[in-house]
């Protein structure tokens, strides 16, 4: 029950803890993303008359920033919305838990309330309850979180008491589990709080580009036993496609980006959308090339037309594996004949089709690894993107492998390669593997010939193959 007459709190300093700067991948590839989850819990919390700013922890140097800001601003409510559709927030790493924790302290040494939302405060709610937060909320969490600011507008000194809200009651957790999936608020970011011209600077100095995310949908109706997505209920959320023409046409303007992101788990799903997200563009000049996540079965050749007249310049397929047994393992629903049409289909119209696999899936061999290398070798991808399997709590995948976890449960940074939980093989090959896909997949898009760059390329594949041959494993290293 929501109340939003008498404010108590009107300050609300909205955060999260992905510090590009404590991600060994990021500090290389140097991609960051404002966090999209954050600002549109900043500007829900904004159409309700508060009083919001943005602790930007992606380019903050460190946590020493955060406690800056408490220190300048007159701020009520501290609240750490993690960006879900950032997917190395959904991992749930270990160094940003921690620079979670000592910031959830330093509020409260200060006499703030705060509240935190986020994959891995779900998965975990007593150890941010014990560091201090008054609040966790589990799930699709942006409808309790308004009412909660609300509720503690009228009571300060009550408790907030709702389906997935967490809390502390004379030590002990209380709580009741989130309730399904309703449908939650889907405003247009707050992007005005985010420091434009510094993510512009990062991008055009390494990639002489300027990459912004959106986002158009939400949750995923699909069950893929390893995807943390499923969590949040089966409900898919969309919306209207002339309103995400018109923020295009906005950060079009405003803030000239070259590429757009599409972080939706699944763009367009639902029937005749991205027709009329295409149309609308159109009319209204906003086309920026934008790059995208599907399935590949939902690529039809009609699809892939209104993609490219849309705008759409390459399409990330969750593919996983080349083998039928891996996929039907991951209960994808999917087959690999599917995803070599897909790739036909879109590149019939111009548009590069790129894969994201999986190593390590329990149950995957080296039959099963070469099915992969078949499956690029002959598809021909624009790019691949690997990854180790990695178990997220609450998953079927999870459960899985729960008897076989490895002590070291989780990773400090995103794409570890580090198995975390007992593998077919040993845990050392897959870094080797991951690097042996990537010298093979840039051998096959290289031009023939024997150039010095060919040449030492074929010196370091030898290495990697000696390295991989040394496992003793029949059918590893491929080709
Ligand atoms: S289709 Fe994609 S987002 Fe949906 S459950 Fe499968 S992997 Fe997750």
């Amino acid at each position: 029950m929501a109340h939003y007459g008498l404010r108590q709190f009107m300050s609300i300093l909205f955060a999260h803890s992905f510090f590009m700067h404590f991600d060994e991948k990021q500090k290389i590839i140097k991609e960051p993303h404002p966090p999209l989850g954050t600002i549109i819990a900043a500007a829900c919390a904004r159409e309700k008359g508060y009083k919001v700013s943005l602790f930007d922890a992606m380019l903050a140097p460190d946590i020493r920033a955060f406690s800056k800001l408490l220190s300048s601003e007159l701020i009520e409510t501290v609240v750490f919305f993690e960006d879900n559709f950032n997917c190395q927030s959904k991992m749930c790493l270990g160094r940003m838990r921690e620079a979670c924790l000592t910031m959830i302290e330093q509020a409260v040494k200060a006499g703030i309330m705060v509240v935190v939302v986020g994959a891995d405060a779900s998965d975990y709610p007593e150890i941010y309850l014990k560091a201090g937060a008054r609040y966790v909320i589990k799930g699709q969490a942006l409808s309790q979180l308004m009412d909660l600011i609300g509720y503690h507008g009228l009571n300060p000194e009550g408790t907030f008491v709702d389906h997935g809200v967490y809390y502390l009651e004379e030590g002990q957790m209380c709580g009741q589990p989130p309730s399904g999936s309703a449908p939650q608020p889907f405003p247009k970011p707050a992007w005005d709080l985010i420091n434009m011209n510094a993510y512009g600077d990062i991008w055009r100095k390494q990639h002489d580009y300027f990459t912004l995310s959106m986002v158009t949908t939400r949750g995923c109706p699909y069950q893929c036993s390893w995807c943390a997505s499923p969590l949040s209920g089966k409900a898919y959320q969309v919306r209207d496609p002339l309103e995400t023409a018109r923020e295009m046409r906005d950060l079009k303007k405003r803030y000239k980006p070259t590429r757009i992101r599409f972080a939706d788990d699944i763009f367009g799903l639902e029937p005749g959308w991205i027709e009329k997200f295409s149309l609308e563009i159109n009319r209204l000049e906003a086309v920026i090339p934008f790059k995208i996540q599907a399935r590949a079965d939902l690529i039809t050749p009609e699809t892939a037309k209104a993609l490219a007249a849309a705008g759409c310049r390459e399409v990330w397929m969750g593919v996983e594996s080349g083998s039928q047994k891996i996929l039907d393992a991951m209960n994808k629903k999917m087959t690999v004949t599917h995803i070599h049409q897909a790739v036909k289909h879109l590149k019939d119209v111009g548009i590069h089709a790129c894969f994201f696999l999986q190593l390590a899936y329990p149950g995957e061999t080296a039959e099963d690894l070469k099915a992969t290398w078949d499956l690029v070798k002959k598809a021909r991808p624009y790019q691949i993107s690997l990854s180790v399997a990695y178990p997220q709590l609450g998953t079927p995948f999870h459960q899985q492998v729960g008897d076989i976890m490895l002590e070291e449960s989780h990773w400090e940074y995103g794409q570890a390669l580090k198995p975390v939980f007992k593998t077919t093989y040993p845990a050392e090959i897959y870094p080797l593997l991951y690097r042996y896909f990537h010298q093979l997949f840039w051998h096959l898009n290289s031009s023939p010939g024997v150039g010095p760059r060919r040449f030492r390329a074929a010196i370091h594949r030898a290495a990697t193959r000696r390295r991989l041959a040394a496992f003793g494993i029949d059918g590893i290293p491929f080709n």
